[in-house]
């Protein structure tokens, strides 16, 4: 057979190549994560299919990624002993773009580069990033099973055309080299490699090798040695079955992950299969950071894709009122080179975020309902208040979240946040419509406001209200299980006025309207209205907001702000 051949690139090869490389420049050692990430697949492959056909392993029983790099030469070299590609496999893979979704990338490209740029992170990159660092790159593969004769030899420089060659080769698998461009000398290091390795790839679950080297005295310069030595941890905890991981495994993770020394609260480790296929595994910590309510503050979840790192911090996973649950999503079902612009617009990654968001509530509901509330209170004096933006901010789990809101209450009469709505409601008493509470600035404010005598006369319950984000969290909590939630500092109240009202005389009530009109003249010009009440026992007058008025509560703080 005649061994060299010249193929012509697909024409959108070369586009996307041209705009890869622009585009990526500024990330260019994600060449590596992709590369890494192709040989793990073809182990994937390997493994899988030598599961009914043991002799693909071709003896070689560790299934491992190679790195290494030359100095003089100016390569670096991704090897691993996969599936590898037969000839043709070479030319439908390498060279064409089958993948419909990234033809219509294409089609829908500006030619703005500017705004190019960013679609690119809509699809995987793959392998063609290779010539982001490379301006020359061979790919020797040979298939598991087949004859060491049908190895093929596929070379390219990235512009308009690649060869194909036939080769022996006699391990099967796949090596990948790639001739670095004049400016990416920083990759012909030991310490620059393995870095990117642990950064991108250390949870790969196959071993990735480097050569070791060894400090030569007389030369003063790192030698290479015989060796290798595994450069990463190859172990992706998250998949492995709960059924084989211990509590201090999932706290080793979760300390090396989140940097806290503090155990977690809880972790919630789910495999999800079928249409959407995801790992999560989330943590609620135990103790809030010191930077909870910095809104610079970065978020806690990490992205993978396929066990390959994407992102720190993707705040699309979460909402900002969970900010405080750390892990790991791993989604089979995302481009390796998803963007953040993307993940903010992507059906997968909102179908992930809204189950995990489920997951965390249920957890914390659960936790909840422990016959020891030391944990669940635990929790709420860390994060409550940062929970109850939840109620604000996401309306479709706003009743998951208002079960596990707590408050200070009259009932108790203590400062520690412990009453559910839910508790307050099965404790209301007959003919009793809704939920009373009071805001204040501090909780002996509010615990000894004069509001409060009648609930107490008649034996109410009232929830006490003291932190910044109660008024806000009230005004967009109007209801709990059927039931108003009501300001007892509010002029609506006149579920108790009219009982009182009822009893009295003629001549009484001729007194009392000269009175009003009296006590109004005197203070007109500092307040709208003046009423008779039965709201007081004790004190003799109090001012109350008039309907759909703000309240005093949030007047103070508006004063306080200036306006
Ligand atoms: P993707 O990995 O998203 O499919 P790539 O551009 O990274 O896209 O790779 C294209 C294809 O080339 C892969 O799907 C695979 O079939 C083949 N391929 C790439 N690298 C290897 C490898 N090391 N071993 C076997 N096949 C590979
Ligand atoms: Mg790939």
């Amino acid at each position: 057979m005649s061994n060299t051949e010249t193929h012509a690139f697909q024409t959108e090869v070369n586009q996307l190549l041209k705009l890869m490389i622009h585009a990526l420049y500024s990330n260019k050692e994600i060449f590596l994560r992709e590369l890494v990430s192709n040989a793990s697949d073809a182990l994937d492959k390997l493994r899988f299919e030598a599961v009914s056909n043991d002799a693909l392993h071709e003896g070689q029983d560790e299934l491992a990624i190679e790195v290494r790099f030359d100095k003089e030469a100016r390569t670096v070299t991704i090897a691993d002993n996969g599936i590898g590609m037969t000839r043709d496999e070479v030319i439908a893979n390498i060279g064409t773009i089958a993948n419909s979704g990234t033809k219509k990338f294409l089609e829908s490209l500006s030619g703005d580069q500017a705004k190019d740029s960013n679609l690119i992170g809509q699809f995987g990159v793959g392998f063609y990033s290779s010539f982001i660092v490379a301006d020359e790159v061979a790919l020797e593969t040979r298939k598991a099973g087949d004859d060491q004769a049908q190895g093929t030899r596929w070379t390219s420089k990235g512009e308009g055309e690649f060869t194909l060659e036939n080769i022996e080769k006699a391990t099967k698998g796949t090596t990948i080299t790639l001739h670095l461009k004049e400016d990416m000398d920083e990759f012909l290091d030991q310490f620059r490699l393995k870095n990117i390795i642990s950064t991108y790839s250390d949870h790969i679950n196959f071993p990735i090798k480097m050569v070791k080297t060894e400090w030569d005295e007389e030369a003063k310069e790192e030698k290479s040695t015989d060796e290798l030595e595994q450069v990463n941890k190859a172990t992706a905890l998250w998949t492995q079955p709960k059924s084989e991981l211990s509590e201090e495994d999932y706290t080793n993770f979760y300390q090396t992950i989140s940097h806290d020394f503090n155990e977690p609260l809880a972790h919630i480790h789910n495999k999800v299969e079928g249409t959407l296929e995801y790992t999560s595994l989330l943590y609620i910590p135990k103790q809030a950071p010191f930077d909870l309510y910095d809104r610079e503050r970065r978020y806690g979840l990490k992205l993978y894709v396929k066990r390959v790192f994407i992102m720190d911090d993707a705040e699309h996973l979460m909402p900002a009122y969970l900010r405080f649950v750390r892990g790991v999503i791993d989604s089979a079902d995302l481009p390796l080179n998803v963007s953040r612009e993307i993940l903010q617009s992507n059906k997968v990654v909102d179908k992930i975020r809204s189950a995990s968001v489920k997951r965390v509530l249920d957890q914390l509901a659960k936790l909840a309902k422990d016959d020891d509330k030391t944990l669940y209170q635990g929790f709420w004096s860390q994060f409550g208040n940062v929970l109850k933006e939840g109620v604000v901010e996401d309306f479709a789990n706003k009743g998951k979240i208002a079960k596990l809101l707590r408050f200070a209450s009259t009932h108790e009469g203590s400062q520690e946040q412990n009453v559910s709505l839910e508790q307050y409601v099965d404790r209301m008493q007959e003919g009793q419509e809704a939920i009373y509470y009071i805001i204040a600035d501090t909780h002996a404010a509010a615990k000894g406001s004069p509001h409060l005598e009648m609930f107490r006369k008649k034996g109410i319950e009232v929830l006490l209200m003291s932190d910044r984000i109660d008024e806000w969290l009230v005004s967009h909590l109007n209801e709990f299980d059927g039931k108003a939630l009501k300001s007892i500092t509010s002029a609506d109240l006149t579920e108790f006025e009219e009982d009182a009202e009822k009893d009295l005389s003629e001549e009484d009530k001729k007194a009392r309207e000269a009175l009003t009109e009296k006590v109004k003249k005197a203070v007109e010009d500092s307040v709208s209205d003046v009423r008779i009440t039965h709201r007081l026992t004790d004190s003799p007058a109090c001012v109350v907001t008039a309907e759909g008025g703000i309240s005093s509560h949030m007047a103070r703080i508006m004063e306080q702000m200036g306006q």
